[in-house]
């Protein structure tokens, strides 16, 4: 196993994806070309449903936030998992719709949903939107009225954490753009404006304290905040809660350095703390819903990519240059993301070369990797980058006029087709 258990090597010594030979995969759908395990999505899934249910207790859920990767087939699977979905533009909630994806299992995020985005979603029976201002308030409660329905709400409020230091940051914490801070009186001023419209109907809050989060602490810390508030606004504006959104964040395992990350562990520790604190407010428990994204599709994913030149330069580096890149995936361009890289095609052989793994742009910063070892590619050979089944497919671009990759999911042994390939005809589709 190469850090998930959809990544081993091969008899030939070649990378294989759920027991699928790298190379063969390559040959058969072409390269780029990503490959998403429809088996470690719905394992993932499953986990989270199970501990949630076990550890959070009563309608507890885990709610798939799509903007980690999203096509219709994806959006059928969650239903067929019966998932809740975050999304986050009428593109996502469209996507989901045509997918046969139960609307009322949707929750509409956004930090400026426009007139249109409110209506679409209402018409669509969105069931729930996550109302970020006050003026989305008001224009939704009109929109609402038009549509002769009492809407759905849950409000994102901003508890002031940052998930990186794990401090709650006692002042400085209202510099967001989502949201509405506790601190600053913003977020009681709009649950009591919510409580009072009529074709509304506030059913909870939500918050969202970052990605990539490793330990509950920012979860805890965020649930006490958010639940100090409850209690407190239950007090002063009689609000009742059914529900409490603690937003997504859990890690993944990209590379040997990233820790071992137990999801189910990690809440049921949350939910014991989320016990004492309701306990120590006498508060009736909330549901929970916590919104992964990254860590039920990133692990589930591969790019295998072609190597097509590998320049040595004395005394700088090695380039071993792909036929992909910063279109496919720009986590290393915008953020320096580690990845973990391997010569598919010499998966066995020691991993002894060093060197950048660059794209193909016009852009001296597309790389995908450097200062890493790989097996000595040439020409042909398959270069696969792991783990890129989150915010990779979802952030891909036409740079360059460079076209996306195509999507293959393997379910139980067999690749199919989900997203084909784009072809220089559908770039240009839309210019009139
Ligand atoms: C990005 C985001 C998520 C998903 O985060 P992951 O790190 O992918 O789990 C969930 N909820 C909200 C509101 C987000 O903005």
């Amino acid at each position: 196993m190469i850090l998930h258990k959809s990544f081993e090597i091969g008899k030939e010594g070649h990378l294989t994806i759920d027991g699928l030979d790298a190379e063969a995969l390559a040959s058969r759908f072409g390269t780029p070309a990503m490959f998403i395990s429809e088996d470690a999505v719905r394992d993932m899934c499953r986990m989270y449903q199970a501990a949630f249910s076990k550890y959070f207790g009563g309608a507890s859920a885990p709610v798939y936030a799509g903007k980690a990767l999203c096509f219709k087939r994806l959006y059928t699977v969650m239903a067929e998992e019966n998932m809740l979905a975050d999304c986050v533009s009428s593109g996502e909630i469209a996507t989901a719709n045509a997918a046969g994806f139960p609307m009322k299992n949707v929750f509409f995020h956004g930090n400026n949903k426009t007139d249109y985005d409110l209506g679409y979603a209402v018409e669509q029976g969105v069931g729930h939107i996550v109302v970020d201002g006050v003026e989305e308030l008001l224009s939704l409660d009109k929109i609402a009225a038009d549509h002769g329905v009492c809407q759905k709400i849950l409000l994102r409020i901003t508890p002031g954490i940052d998930p990186h230091t794990h401090k709650k940051i006692i002042t400085g914490n209202v510099d967001s753009k989502f949201g509405s801070a506790i601190e600053t009186g913003d977020a009681e001023r709009i649950v009591r404006l919510a409580l009072s419209l009529e074709n509304v109907c506030l059913e909870g809050l939500h918050c969202h304290v970052g990605s990539q989060i490793f330990d509950i602490a920012p979860f805890r810390d965020a649930a006490d905040i958010m639940l100090r508030f409850i209690a407190d606004m239950k007090e002063k504006a009689g609000l009742n809660t059914k529900i409490l959104n603690l937003g997504g964040g859990f890690g993944v395992r990209y590379t040997e350095d990233d820790p071992e990350i137990d999801y189910a562990e990690n809440v049921r520790l949350l939910g014991v703390e989320i016990d004492k604190m309701c306990e120590q407010l006498n508060l009736t428990k909330p549901d929970i819903h916590m919104e992964p994204g990254r860590s039920i599709v990133a692990a589930a994913g591969a790019t295998l990519y072609r190597c097509g030149s590998v320049k040595e330069i004395k005394g700088f580096r090695n380039y071993v240059s792909i036929d992909g890149g910063m279109t496919d995936n720009p986590r290393y361009t915008l953020y320096q993301s580690q990845y973990t890289v391997l010569n598919a095609s010499k998966a066995a052989a020691p991993a002894d070369f060093e060197c950048t793994l660059a794209g193909r742009c016009c852009e001296s910063g597309d790389l995908l990797a450097e200062n890493i070892k790989i097996a000595r590619p040439e020409r042909g050979d398959i270069i696969a980058v792991l783990v890129t089944g989150a915010y990779n497919y979802s952030m891909a671009s036409n740079y360059n006029k460079v076209a996306r990759p195509p999507i293959v999911m393997i379910s139980g042994g067999k690749p199919y087709l989900a997203v084909r390939r784009e072809t220089a005809e559908d770039m240009m589709a839309l210019d009139v």
